[in-house]
């Protein structure tokens, strides 16, 4: 029998506010465990919670770009549960009353564009976190992150692979980045992905049993992860098994996925309304502030470059899948005519060079400046295409800028009528039976005459002037 994967994701994404979610605590990372903690978050008793109006802003923010509808009220729950990491024995999120619904995100697939519903939008507070000492038979506990401000984006069961979960994740996470409110890194935990999987008979309308996969913290791990439990369950319905709903791990190490807990032990929260915090009221005048500070999303920068730049739709996408590589080709572009060219060399020969180098733009050793006056230098003629490469990967391996190389390699493009006659007279005179045969018709010796002059200026004659200089000669 075929089945088809039926998959939705749940997202916390950590806001860049610079106080934590209901007390004045820091959330800088990386600080010396629990510096940044104080009554609030360490969950003294008799401390009132005071919500962070910036965190709400950028939950306003992050809802309109997801095309959520924002209720005018919502409300704080408290999710009650026990663990070391959580002082109060409980989590302030929004449950019942989220600040956000209904909204949508589009996705590029093979087969095109697909739209992926978001189910709602809540606020809440992270965890603090473990730390095991391997040389203690103890455990500590760090709160630095106890009350850092989340939001949790949890799509429709929309997904029906593992390339549209990983295409889903990209774009959410690109989108957040350009309304600049999470930074989106994965290894620091500020954007993090829960995946959860079932499997249906296609044709099939009613879901299948789901198992919730946990610890995805990369885009790679969260495709493989996916991948790996479709055969599991596959595997599991064809031997006539039944998939049971339980929470599975990710081990990258072992490139598998394994039980956590299951349905047994899951965990019944009593939730209810935390009575330390009125409901939060949005009207339509903070959401319309929000809305003046909306920067170009990352669709609509797409377009722009499609037809500003008139780029192909495929260009333009990769160019925009970050705002700091479609920000350095902007960057790069400015005084070029020559936007296809210099989208050509981005997309090969500049990301290329990262890739090698294992970099992402952010680290790039050619800034685009740089690269700019490289591309501007190919565009009026100065160096040609070959000797263009051989600049660029001097400028990524020591940083040196392309006109002091070009000046010191001697790989100035030769366009000099004068000085390119006298060499076209040489060859020709050099060369006499060639000269005869191709006066006779033998119109393919021409490259041989254009070899020559490049081999006298070691590659650097430009062939614009070569060419009709050769031929009137001829
Ligand atoms: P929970 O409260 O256990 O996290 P939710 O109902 O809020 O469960 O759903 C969490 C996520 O699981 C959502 O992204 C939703 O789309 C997805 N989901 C729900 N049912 C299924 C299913 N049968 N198969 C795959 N994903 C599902
Ligand atoms: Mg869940
Ligand atoms: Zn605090």
């Amino acid at each position: 029998m075929a089945f088809e994967p039926v998959i939705g994701l749940e997202v916390h994404a950590q806001l860049k506010t610079q106080t934590k979610i209901f007390c004045n605590c820091s959330t800088e990372f990386g600080k010396s465990p629990n510096a940044n903690t104080c009554p609030v978050c360490t969950g003294m008793p008799g401390v009132l919670p005071v919500l962070n109006k910036q965190a709400v802003t950028f939950a306003i923010k992050a809802a309109l770009a997801t095309n959520c509808k924002i209720a005018r009220e919502s409300r704080f729950d408290r999710k009650n549960y026990f663990y070391p990491d959580l002082p109060k024995g409980y989590q302030i999120s929004q449950y019942a009353a989220p600040i956000a619904e209904h909204g949508h995100l589009d996705i590029e697939t093979p087969a095109g564009e697909k739209v992926i519903g978001i189910t709602r939008i809540h606020m809440e507070e992270d965890a603090g976190k473990l730390v095991h000492d391997p040389h203690r038979a103890k455990s500590m506990v760090d709160l630095n992150r106890t009350g850092v401000p989340l939001i949790e984006i949890v799509s429709e069961p929309d997904i029906r692979s593992a390339e549209e979960a990983g295409a889903y994740l990209r774009k959410l996470h690109a989108i957040l980045k350009y309304i600049d409110v999470c930074d989106g890194n994965m290894e620091q935990g500020s954007f993090r992905c829960d995946a959860n999987i079932s499997l249906r008979p296609v044709g099939q309308e009613e879901f299948g049993i789901r198992a919730e996969l946990k610890n995805l913290n990369s885009f790679k791990n969260v495709e493989k992860a996916i991948r790996y439990e479709i055969e599991r369950q596959t595997y599991v319905l064809e031997e006539g098994g039944q998939v049971i709903q339980e929470t599975r791990l990710w081990d990258p190490n072992r490139n598998r996925t394994a039980s956590m807990r299951g349905k047994e032990e899951a965990h019944d929260y009593r939730y209810f309304p935390d009575p330390d915090l009125v409901p939060l009221i949005v009207e339509k005048d903070w959401i319309q502030e929000v809305e003046k500070t909306m920067p170009e999303l990352p669709d609509e920068k797409k377009a722009r470059f499609v037809k500003d730049f008139q780029l192909s739709e495929y260009d333009a996408q990769v160019l925009t899948a970050s705002i700091e590589l479609a920000t350095y080709f902007e960057e790069t572009v400015k005084p070029l005519q020559n936007i296809k060219q210099a989208a050509n060399w981005t997309m090969t020969t500049l990301m290329g060079m990262l890739n090698a180098k294992g970099l992402d733009i952010t680290q790039s050793p050619v800034p685009a400046q740089a690269f700019s006056s490289l591309l501007l230098l190919l565009e009026k003629g100065s160096i040609n295409a070959n000797a263009a490469k051989t600049v660029f990967e001097e400028m990524a391996a020591t940083g040196t800028p392309p006109e002091a190389i070009v000046k010191e390699k001697g790989l100035e493009q030769v366009s000099d009528q004068s000085e390119l006659e006298g060499m076209v007279d040489e060859v020709i005179s050099d060369n006499p039976d060639e000269a005869e045969a191709y006066r006779n018709g033998k119109t393919k010796l021409f490259s041989f005459f254009m070899g020559q002059i490049m081999k006298k200026t070691r590659g650097k004659a430009d062939p614009k002037v070569v060419t009709p200089l050769l031929k009137s000669k001829l």
